[in-house]
């Protein structure tokens, strides 16, 4: 069969290829996946087994059905997001559909997107499905990886069509506050780029509340939203998301979507709605479950004398490795069966650092830190 260039082009997620190495070996502790430990809300799993019960088993409107949109608008009402169900809301099938369809909505072949650097995984290919060039624009440890004016400026982000954002940040934790975001967004206005804003762990911030880009003057008109129900929800494999935005972007979004996915899964949507209006409580008992874990990581490494910045945001450390981020992986993983992500398989900017993901009970966790310590201490 003959494969097209961008399948033979593509190469093998990173992040799989260490994570089959694990999975033949028996009692490896895995820090290594990013989602959650917990299952979805419970009120949310039984809103999705009634609506099966009921029969809904049709699609639901291209736009993901009107009361979860509504529901939607309200609950973003909380970081200051407005966006009418109407026509600024569209429902997609995990976040992961909405960054794929903005890029195909916005890219013409050849245009530049700038992206943030270390980042989530799937931006620099899903760039490439969408025929454009990524731009890595690197973020500095010195800075707690924020991007800053200067990072954009120093990597040409000014010739870019469109910049790739995501805080909380996967893979650093790294949040940024309005001031930072405010520096962002003056490069954004002046160059005249769109922002893609992947805030999908909004719901999960340690310290302070989760701002949005797009909150700040000016910003609303060049900016998408990406949020889901995967990270703070606990309903990764119910593949539901959505994305916010000027209805001429959605809308030109909806217009791939009507013909790739047709709509979001049913089954999922009756659980978002239930979600979105009855488990805050379950959210904030996770969230602080996973803020109880986050002390306890960071203070271990630095305790073992490992550099590590205050991850804010997400359920990710990202300490400094003591030598090559990928070979300390390895070694770990064979010597102590302690799963974990070379900073490098995120970018660049990764390099030397290591990506530990603290969503994992925390007996496990224990042991996994006793463990890194042992392994450090034989060296
Ligand atoms: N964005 C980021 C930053 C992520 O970490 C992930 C999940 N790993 C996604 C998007 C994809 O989320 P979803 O399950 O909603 O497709």
């Amino acid at each position: 069969m003959k494969l097209s260039e961008r399948a033979k082009n593509t190469p093998p997620s990173g992040i799989r290829r260490f994570f089959e190495l694990a999975e033949e070996m028996d009692d490896v502790i895995s820090l290594g996946v990013g989602e959650p430990d917990f299952s979805a809300p419970w009120k949310a799993r039984a809103a999705a087994i009634h609506s099966l019960e009921r029969g809904r088993t049709s699609y639901t409107t291209n736009r993901g059905m009107l009361e979860l949109r509504e529901a939607i608008a309200t609950h973003v009402l909380r970081y200051g997001l407005e966006y009418d169900p109407e026509s600024e809301i569209l429902v997609t099938t995990g976040a992961s559909e909405a960054v794929d369809l903005a890029l195909r909505a916005l890219v013409d072949p050849g245009d530049a997107v700038a992206v943030q650097s270390p980042a989530y995984i799937s931006y620099g290919p899903g760039v490439r499905f969408s025929g454009g060039d990524p731009l890595p624009v690197s973020t500095r440890a010195e800075n707690d990886f924020v991007l800053t004016y200067d990072d954009l400026e120093r990597a040409g982000a000014a010739d870019a069509e469109v910049l790739m954002i995501c805080y909380p940040n996967n893979p650093t934790g790294a949040t940024a506050s309005a001031d930072e975001l405010a520096d962002i967004a003056a490069f954004a206005r002046e160059h005249d780029l769109t922002v893609l804003s992947d805030e999908i762990y909004a719901g999960l911030t340690y310290e302070g509340d989760h701002t949005s880009i797009a909150t700040l003057p000016g910003m609303r008109e060049r900016t998408i939203v990406f949020n889901g129900f995967s990270k703070a929800y606990a309903m990764t494999g119910l593949r539901l998301g959505y994305a916010l935005g000027p209805s001429e972007a959605i809308d030109a979004m909806n217009r791939i979507h009507q013909y790739t996915m047709l709509s979001a899964p049913t089954t999922a949507q009756y659980a978002a709605i239930e979600a979105l209006e009855s488990c805050d409580g379950d959210v904030e008992d996770m969230r602080t479950q996973y803020d109880r874990r986050r002390r306890f990581v960071i203070s271990r490494f630095r305790d073992m004398g490992l550099e590590c910045f205050e991850a804010t945001g997400a359920f990710y450390a990202f300490p400094e490795a003591p030598y090559d981020d990928e070979q300390f992986a390895e070694d770990l993983l064979q010597e102590e069966g302690v799963a974990v992500v070379p900073g490098r398989v995120f970018g660049e900017e990764g390099y030397g650092h290591l990506r530990v993901s603290y969503a994992t009970g925390m007996s496990d966790l224990k042991e996994a830190m006793n463990r890194i310590e042992r392994f450090l201490g034989s060296r």
